[in-house]
């Protein structure tokens, strides 16, 4: 079954501490207007499963981990059944999501497939529709509840457009964060320019305080 839009075959930069591949899952069930991957998003998938595994298993020694990231992994009808398959061969997952398939991340996790998580949190709720065209906070809510009760590493990231989040917006996201239990850093990305992107965003031109923000949030360029 195709499976992938493109496969990254190292990086030592998007799983903490281990050498991993990447796997793009083509499509995605958001529009987020900042989004750096409108191809994957709005491609299609040319990279099944069988040479998926078969790159794997020649980097068994060299790699120690996956990256699923896509746009939107939890999309894949046989997700879950494709992550056994990567497992059996000795590899740990890591799964980039926007959080909007709680089902599947909690069936994920019963059956033990998942290492690590990075959780999107995306807008409050008032802003899904205008910055995602879709989604909901509390379905972010939901995948963070199913993401904590099961004890992994997880993390919980925002990236942040000055002219569609504000400070006092991220500030709050942070503080309900925190007072829900999270204990890890909130990573802050900022929006990078001069990148093509799914929405057509101007540049960024109001002034932030990044003082301010850097007392809750973590930032990553
Ligand atoms: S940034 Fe938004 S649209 Fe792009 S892949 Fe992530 S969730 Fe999907």
């Amino acid at each position: 079954m195709k499976a992938l839009y493109d496969l990254t075959p190292f990086t030592l930069l998007d799983f903490p501490d281990i050498p991993a591949a990447i796997f793009w899952f083509a499509g995605c069930n958001l529009r987020c207007t900042y989004c750096y991957n409108p191809d994957i998003v709005l491609g299609a998938a040319h990279i099944d499963e069988e040479s998926a595994l078969a790159f794997l298993t020649k980097r068994i020694g060299l790699l120690e981990g996956v990256v699923l990231s896509g746009g939107e992994a939890t999309l894949y009808p046989n997700l879950i059944s494709f992550c056994r398959s990567i497992k059996s061969l000795g590899y740990k997952i890591k799964l980039d999501t926007n959080a909007m398939r709680p089902d599947i991340i909690a069936t994920l996790l019963k059956e033990n497939l998942l290492d690590y998580v990075a959780l999107d949190y995306k807008a409050p709720s008032s802003e899904m529709i205008r910055i995602c065209g879709g989604g909901s906070e509390h379905r972010f809510w939901e995948s963070f509840h199913i993401v904590q009760k099961y004890g992994i590493y997880f993390e919980v990231r925002t990236t942040f457009h000055p002219d569609l989040l504000n400070e006092a917006q991220i500030i709050t996201m942070a503080d309900t964060l925190k007072n829900k239990g999270y204990t890890r850093p909130f990573y802050i990305q900022l929006f990078r320019e001069g990148v093509p992107t799914l929405g057509d965003l101007p540049s960024c031109e109001r002034v932030v305080d990044y003082t301010l923000l850097k007392r809750y949030v973590t930032l990553r360029n």
